[in-house]
């Protein structure tokens, strides 16, 4: 995912891309702590165009995870998509402190901006975040998952559980009584 600076001919570069999750650390932490597993490697195909002083990465990334229903727990396959652009700065050689030139600071403020270190364009971080980002915050199996049985924790979908039903409130039991009096 690092690509030689020197590579990147006037005309720019298009690559296709196909890593595993693995090879992202973030992501990697993810599925180590169970929160997701990818079940495809992460996709992109990114074009690199040089400009004066920097370089404009336009990219398209898929992939597919598995993740757990919020309510029910149950296993969903989710495809992911994203397109992103983000403009790599050339950070000025010596004392490392990146340039401050009115055009790339007007460009930070509305599009993402990297700097470029060294004679390398690294798309590791990228292509983490598009897939960080396109991953969704709350999967439902269905938009009226019941979830789980909170006395034996089975799913109230498919069929319920086996679990009598609730033993009704004493006190609306009191009220019937009153009602059936009056
Ligand atoms: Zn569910
Ligand atoms: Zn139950």
């Amino acid at each position: 995912m690092e690509i030689k600076i020197a590579a990147i001919s006037p005309e720019g570069l298009t690559l296709h891309l196909e890593r595993e999750a693995a090879e992202f650390p973030e992501l990697r932490a993810m599925v180590r702590r169970g929160e997701l597993a990818f079940t495809a490697p992460v996709k992109a195909r990114v074009r690199i165009a040089p400009g004066e002083g920097f370089f404009d990465v336009h990219g398209d990334l898929e992939s597919v995870v598995e993740v757990h229903c919020s309510r029910c727990l149950v296993s969903l396959r989710v495809p992911l998509a994203s397109s992103f652009e983000v403009t790599f700065a050339l950070a000025l050689p010596g004392d490392g402190t990146p340039p401050h030139e009115e055009p790339l600071e007007l460009q930070a403020d509305d599009m993402g901006l990297d700097w470029i270190h060294g004679d390398t364009l690294d798309l590791r971080a990228t292509l983490q975040e598009q897939v960080l980002l396109a991953l969704p915050m709350q999967v439902l199996c269905r938009p009226d998952c019941r979830g789980l049985c909170s006395r034996c924790g089975q799913p109230l979908d498919a069929g319920g559980c086996a679990c009598p039903p609730e033993a009704p409130d004493p006190r609306w039991a009191a009220l019937h009584r009153l009602k059936l009096k009056s």
